[in-house]
Order: structure tokens, then sequence, then C-alpha cells
């Protein structure tokens, strides 16, 4: 079976990654969300084994020990981490998988797996993106401010991705992450391994 294609969505923290990735997901069921592990706490509805596996610090550094991470990473004084089974578990099965991981986790991922893809996700300002910080209402004004700063630094890599998508209107980032995944499914070396007998014939 071939193993299906590997995407990395980044994003500092605000600029709307994780709905966008809710709505792409309903849109499409060909592609798989890695749901990873953090010590963070959970924020209100938030749903374990849904949005994160909430774990203790303790048992995540067993993890860690143990080999059970793909990638780690500390994030805002949280670790967060990909599960190695499951990413195992999910190529296996030929299927698309879809990592939301920072850019230091990004990286490693595309250490082992150089042929991901990786989207980032701007917002369209500074301002922009603190005013949706501060919008949630559901960190402190220290938090906050810490992301901020933070954001800067991730913005610093988005160098490192093969797409940038900036989230201005929501309905038009939206659609620009569903054609990257399609473009992304229709490269030659994929719809020629993927219809080769087809291929054959009509030559
Ligand atoms: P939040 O706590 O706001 O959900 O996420 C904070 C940051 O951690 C986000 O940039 C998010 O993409 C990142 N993150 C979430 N899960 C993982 C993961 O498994 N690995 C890494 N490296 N970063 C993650």
């Amino acid at each position: 079976m071939p193993s299906g294609n590997l995407f990395i969505v980044t994003a500092p923290s605000g600029a709307g990654k994780t709905s966008l990735v809710r709505e792409l997901l309903q849109n499409d069921n060909q592609v798989k969300l890695s749901v990873s592990y953090t010590t963070r706490a959970t924020r209100p509805g938030e749903v374990d084994g849904k949005d994160y596996h909430f774990v203790t610090e303790q048992k995540f550094l067993e993890m860690l020990e143990r080999g059970d991470f793909l990638e780690s990473a500390l994030v805002y004084g949280n670790r967060y981490g990909t599960s190695q089974p499951w990413i195992e578990n999910a190529m296996r099965s030929g299927t698309d998988i879809l990592l939301e991981i920072d850019w230091q986790g990004a990286a490693q991922v595309r250490k082992i797996f150089p042929q991901a893809t990786g989207i980032f996700i701007l917002p369209p300002s500074l301002e922009a993106l603190l005013a949706r910080l501060t919008g949630r209402g559901q960190d402190s004004e220290e938090i906050i401010a810490r992301r901020l700063a933070a954001a800067r630094e991730d913005i610093g890599h988005v160098e490192e991705f093969d797409y940038v998508i900036i989230n201005d209107v929501f309905e038009t980032a939206l659609q620009d992450l569903i054609s990257v995944i399609r473009a992304q499914r229709l490269t030659a070396s994929r719809q020629l391994s993927a219809h080769a007998d087809m291929v054959a014939k009509m030559k």
C-alpha cells in the first residue's frame, strides 16, 4: 500500500490554525488528524482524547524515555508530543496524515520524513493576532504577552515551510488549505504510482 501524504500545519498561537484544520477535516475524510499528547491544562470545552491526550509531566517523560514520540517540544512552558505508534499505524493504512504542531516539531518531522508538506498559517498582521489572542478570553494577560512574543519567534521560521496561507478572511484561507492538500495529492509521482496500469495502457 503506498503511504499517504504527511501534512504539517504550523502557526503562531491565535492565527486560527485549529479552526481551519477543524473545518478542513469536516470537508475531507481522507485526512486523519494526529491527536498530540500534552502536559498543558485543559481549556474550557476541550475533550481529552479528541483535542489532546492530556497527561501529567511524569507520564509524558516516561513516554519520551520509551521512545513513544515521533517528535516532541516544549512550547510556552508545556510539553507536546506526537505519538509514534499512531503515526506508524496511520501510515501503514495509507491514509493522509495531518500534524498540527509547532515549528520545532516540524523541523524534527522534516528530518525523518523529508517528503512531508509543511504549511504555515500567518495572521494578516501582529495587531490582528493580538486582537485574536485577547478575544479568546481564556488566558491571562501574562500568558497573552508571552504568546505574542513567542508568535514573533514562530514567524521567524516561516521560510522553512513549503506553503504559506494568510488567514485574513477565514473562508479564503480554508479554500487555500483545501487547495494545497488537493494539489499535493495530484503530483505526478503520486498520480503515476496510483494509476500506473491506466497510464501504461494509454502509452
Ligand atoms: P495550544 O496549547 O495553544 O493548543 O498549542 C500551543 C502550540 O503547541 C501550538 O503551536 C501547537 O501547534 C503546538 N503543538 C500542539 N501539539 C503539538 C505536538 O504534538 N508537537 C509539537 N511540537 N507542537 C505541538
